[in-house]
């Protein structure tokens, strides 16, 4: 928890809203964070204003709840966020695999909030006792900006643990800019390879390892597998025998924390597309030509793509009340407790699941569009809209996209696989992608992606320097 502002900083007006100083109120003595609580108009007149920090499943699913359900004089919005969209992660592989274009799977915040005012830039620290919240910019400087009530739901960043090399030469699959990379960067491997004349150097480069065999590096590996294979028509020197995809977890099965059919189902498919699984099996050491495994074989490889966990978000840390993992703990009604009018949920909150006698729920966009809707109606009660009500969830099952017409999924606890899985997968994707021009785009991208050839270019936004997990990932603004 921060109590002083850090002289160093520039702090200056936030664009159209007071700063802290002149605008904090104070929160309102005797309400509670959720339920119940008396309308609130902090003194001076002013609207009380609630602070969302992160565009993501859960933060737009409460600024959705809260334009839709709170009068329009309740309460001024305010969004922070390093990014005008929501990234709709589950189609990041599909990026990378390049059956859906970076920018459909962007889906416009302007055009899904229409009175929240955005303000770009990432939170990096929360002051609790005067109620008010760093923001930095993309240029460097530092705002404050006050809340009466803020709600936490900057997600999660790639985890690298401490292995040698990992972070200085292990790709993440976290934002767009690192899917695109890693598109960019498997076709620079094939154009190495087909110019190449020694054999060894080839079959390295045409060698892929993914690390974490959860729902990412599954349908990563499966995709990736697919795409290159495809891509072969156009390196004439290149042949399947040349590609090697490796697939590894530490984990006994793959994606260890769904359903086993489905790990089953899609293990079936990795098997027939020829990607290689090794389980029980984790990276002790990476260089920039090479991946060492824990049965000490040195795979010689150009390329780790690190799928293997995540991490919540710095920022919880900063709060000072009780984290599990680094996920901030809330109670049911997703009020993070001992603080009035502070709200936490999704990857970056261990939000308690009443189905799990309470243990964290799972960090999936399921559990965080659900609780942004159940987060937006306990913040509307605690202004005195509505009445507060304990977060629930009932699974629903899962899908998991191999590319193609292969797909596992086990809808309201049906299993299925091949191309009914495929069909359910796609029409959930649609359906849960909440913007009609993004489901158009996306829809036709499938639809090019099964009548044309595939175009093997490289797009080459983010140099290779910028493409460590930690500079794509931004991980530096915490540290200042
Ligand atoms: C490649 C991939 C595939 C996935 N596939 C699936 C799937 O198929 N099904 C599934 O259920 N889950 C899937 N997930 C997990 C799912 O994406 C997350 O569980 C979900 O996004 C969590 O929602 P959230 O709102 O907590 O975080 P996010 O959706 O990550 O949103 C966090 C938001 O906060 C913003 N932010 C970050 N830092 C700051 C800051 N300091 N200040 C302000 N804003 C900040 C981010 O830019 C982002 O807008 C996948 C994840 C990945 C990476």
């Amino acid at each position: 928890m921060r109590n002083s502002i850090t002289v160093a900083r520039v702090v200056r007006t936030i664009d159209g809203l007071r700063t802290r100083g002149d605008d904090h109120v104070p929160r309102a003595a005797g309400t509670t964070s959720s339920g119940g609580a008396p309308r609130i108009r902090p003194s001076g007149g002013r609207r009380p204003r609630v602070v969302v920090v992160g565009a993501g499943f859960a933060g737009l699913g409460v600024l959705r709840h809260l334009e839709a359900r709170l009068p329009a004089d309740a309460a001024d919005l305010v969004l922070v966020s390093p990014t005008d969209h929501l990234l709709y992660t589950s189609l990041l592989p599909q990026v990378c695999a390049g059956s859906v274009e970076p920018r459909h799977v962007a889906v416009p915040v302007r055009g899904l909030l229409r009175r929240t005012v955005l303000r770009l830039g990432h939170a990096v620290d929360v002051d609790t006792t005067s109620g008010s919240v760093s923001v930095v910019d993309r240029d460097g400087s530092t705002s404050e900006l006050g809340w009466d009530r803020l709600v936490l739901a900057p997600g999660s960043l790639t985890r690298v643990p401490d292995i040698p090399g990992l972070a200085e030469h292990g790709l993440g699959l976290k934002n767009l800019a690192e899917a695109v990379y890693l598109r960019d960067h498997v076709l620079r491997q094939l154009e190495h390879a087909d110019a190449c004349v020694d054999t060894a150097e080839r079959r390295a480069r045409c060698t892929f390892l993914v690390a974490g065999a959860g729902y990412t590096g599954t349908e990563l590996a499966a995709q990736m597998r697919r795409f290159t294979l495809e891509a072969l028509d156009r390196f004439p020197r290149l042949t399947p025998e040349d590609l090697r995809w490796i697939l590894l977890d530490q984990a006994p099965r793959i994606l260890p924390e769904l359903d086993e059919t489905l790990g089953d189902g899609a293990m079936k498919v990795l098997r027939e597309r020829g990607v290689e699984v090794r389980l029980e099996t984790s990276v002790s050491a990476v260089t920039a030509t090479s991946v060492t495994l824990s049965d000490n074989e040195t795979v010689p490889t150009h390329t780790l793509v690190w799928c293997a966990g995540v991490t919540p978000n710095p920022l919880m840390e900063k709060v000072g009340t009780e984290t599990v993992k680094g996920r901030l703990v809330v109670d049911e009604n997703l009020s993070v407790p001992g603080l009035s009018g502070m709200f936490a949920l999704g990857d970056a909150a261990a939000v308690p699941d009443v189905t799990r006698n309470g243990a964290p729920a799972g960090q999936t966009a399921q559990h965080a569009v659900r609780q942004g809707a159940a987060a937006g109606r306990n913040v509307a009660a605690s202004l005195g809209h509505g009445k507060a009500l304990p977060y629930r969830h009932r699974d629903l099952g899962f899908v998991v996209d191999l590319g193609g017409t292969d797909a596992v999924a086990n809808p309201l606890g049906l299993h299925l696989s091949g191309a009914p899985a495929a069909f359910i997968t796609r029409a959930y994707h649609l359906l849960a992608l909440g913007s009609g021009g993004n489901r158009a785009h996306v829809a036709a991208d499938w639809l090019l992606a099964s009548t044309s050839s595939e175009q093997i270019v490289q797009l080459g936004f983010l140099p290779s320097p910028n493409a460590t997990i930690a500079e794509a990932e931004d991980t530096h603004v915490y540290s200042a």
